[in-house]
């Protein structure tokens, strides 16, 4: 009988990869509560004309990404194939704005894009994201950037480079969307067939395209910079301010265009040198339209996604394991010794320790390493003899040393021992 498999585009997510994940997603929880963000859940699949107006139908991402079903009862409904369209959604339903002043949130989830799957490009994914919203000031585009920052650095994450751009208003955009048809539709030709349909319906996003020729065509194009509108350049010129104030490095890259319609001003992007193709880790900008268009009073905002995949894929390259978090692995052997050694992994437990107890059975060596390869700071040895006298062997794993103690000591000298574990941690 033939087995089933997880679809295309999807993967499991193993226990051996979970650290990864952990690690991350802690990491993110403390440096984003640091900073007076919460979180927020939102359903999965949405009615698929928040998308459509919330993303715009000329992109990818709606136009040829989305997974769209009726259900049974007939409504269009999408997996959400980003996060921001619903939080907005939902800061407007709920009235978040009525509270006045400056709404943080953040988010973390599955997404879902139809795309040709390959490292780093999934058609299930996870994105961790920020959404800043109430205000235009551009010290609040430097606050999330500098979050985002700070968060790959605290990963440990080098080699990253962060390009930034403004796309300026509506207005802005519209004459520069002009001056670029303007200076392709002689090329239309010579461009590839996916921007030869953009042409007229998202011709900015031509910029993004990733075909050799069309990036020839395009590298001579005019740039948006030179469209700007006085608020435009002075919000633009801040922010790069704030950024140099914060000693964040950045690039300026007048082709970053972004695939979403809503995006005003700063647009930007956090790339790896060690990633390939799928380079970008995170994608962002101001979005000062997008609560309006979906039906809330006007609210400039601004927010990012990372993407976790490519993140964790680089956290693996880079060989930056998840620090363990086991304090003990309990080896026994024996019918009274494993008895005790199941009584004393609960105490130990209760006293606020984490314990992992080998039920093998297996010879002592075998148990011995598992336990090395456990990531626990300290393994908890029981036989007989220590059985027979209520005492257990401490192994320190990693300089090897080894005493006896009795069992009620190891209980009552709680604190000392936590210190220990903590020094042989760090
Ligand atoms: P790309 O140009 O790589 O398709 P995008 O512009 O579509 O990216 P965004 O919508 O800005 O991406 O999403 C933010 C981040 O989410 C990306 O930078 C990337 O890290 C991640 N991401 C987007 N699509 C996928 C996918 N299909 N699989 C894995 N990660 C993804
Ligand atoms: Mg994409």
């Amino acid at each position: 009988m033939s087995t089933i498999q997880a679809t295309r585009g999807t993967r499991d997510i193993l226990p051996e990869e979970i650290g990864y994940w952990q690690w991350v997603e802690a990491t993110a929880r403390e440096i984003l509560a640091k900073a007076a963000y919460r979180e927020i859940r939102t359903p999965i699949f949405e009615e698929t004309a928040l998308f459509e107006r919330g993303i715009g139908e000329a992109t990818d991402v709606v136009g040829k990404e989305m997974y769209t079903f009726l259900d049974k009862g007939e409504r269009s409904l999408t997996l959400r194939p980003e996060g921001t369209a619903g939080a907005v959604r939902a800061f407007i339903e709920h009235k978040l704005y009525a509270a006045g002043g400056i709404q943080r949130l953040w988010y973390i989830g599955p997404m879902f894009r139809y795309e040709r799957p390959q490292a780093g490009r999934q058609r299930q994914f996870h994105q961790i994201g920020v959404e800043l919203l109430g205000t235009a000031d551009a010290r609040a585009d430097a606050e999330v950037i500098a979050l985002a920052t700070d968060l790959l650095q605290t990963l440990g994450l080098k080699n990253l480079n962060l390009d930034i751009n403004s796309v300026g208003e509506r207005e802005d955009r519209l004459k520069y969307r002009q001056a670029l048809i303007d200076y392709l539709t002689p090329y239309k030709q010579d461009l590839d067939p996916d921007s030869q349909e953009r042409l007229t319906r998202n011709p900015l996003r031509i910029l993004d395209s990733k075909d050799k020729r069309t990036q020839e065509i395009t590298k001579n194009a005019p740039s948006i910079l030179d469209y700007l509108g006085e608020n435009s350049r002075q919000h633009f010129q801040r922010v790069q301010q704030l950024l140099r104030n914060l000693g964040i490095a950045y690039r300026i890259n007048p082709r970053l265009v972004r695939g979403l319609d809503y995006y005003t001003h700063t647009a930007f992007e956090i790339q790896s040198d060690d990633l390939g193709a799928q380079a970008t880790v995170c994608g962002g900008g101001r979005y000062d339209g997008l609560v309006a268009e979906l039906g809330g009073p006007e609210t400039p905002a601004v927010g990012w996604a990372i993407g976790l995949e490519r993140l964790i894929l680089l956290l693996q390259k880079l060989n930056a394991p998840p620090k363990y978090n086991l304090d003990f692995y309990v080896v026994s052997k024996g019918s009274e010794a494993e008895a005790q050694a199941l009584v004393l992994a609960q105490q130990l437990r209760r006293a606020g320790f984490s314990v992992e107890l080998d039920l093998s059975g297996s010879a002592f060596s075998k148990q011995f390493k598992r336990g090395d390869r456990s990531g626990a700071a300290a393994c908890l040895v029981l036989g007989d003899e220590e059985a027979a006298n209520k005492t257990v062997q401490l192994k320190w794993l990693n300089t090897g040393k080894q005493s006896a103690i009795a069992q009620t000591d190891l209980l009552e000298k709680i604190e000392e021992i936590r210190r220990q574990i903590n020094a042989a941690k760090s």
